[in-house]
């Protein structure tokens, strides 16, 4: 059992305000926003950073950018437009070792991003 607090949020030991959650994927909101939508989608099996990666997690990986797609629509940002950003090691600002993808919007968005 992973001591990972997303890990901990997946098996409702740390609550979480929960936006969109399948068999394999959960969607929650992010406890610190950077944006008016700002949600965090992991998969529900611990992937450490995306370089843990392999070919047997295509599908979970498919799945989670397809949450993506569902979350960012369930929170009004499918024609506005949103980010969906995966930090990779803590150069790119990983903080928790477990995959997600950070979707936000509701605001504008400037490229590059810092
Ligand atoms: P990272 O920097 O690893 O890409 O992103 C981790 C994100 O998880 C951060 O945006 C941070 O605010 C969020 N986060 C960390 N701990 C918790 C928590 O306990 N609950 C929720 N909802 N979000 C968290
Ligand atoms: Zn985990």
């Amino acid at each position: 059992m992973q001591d990972c607090i997303f890990c901990k949020i997946v098996r409702g030991e740390i609550p979480a305000k929960k936006v969109f959650e399948t068999d394999e994927v959960l969607a929650f909101d992010d406890i610190n926003p950077v944006a008016p939508v700002h949600v965090v989608v992991v998969p529900k099996r611990h992937i450490a950073t995306l370089n843990d990666a392999a070919d047997g997690d295509a599908q979970t990986l498919g799945r989670l950018l397809l949450a993506a797609k569902s979350v960012a629509a369930a929170k009004g940002l499918a024609q506005g437009g949103y980010r969906a950003v995966v930090n990779t090691m803590a150069g790119a600002g990983q903080v928790v070792f477990h995959v997600h993808i950070h979707v936000f919007g509701g605001r504008a968005l400037r490229w590059p991003p810092g």
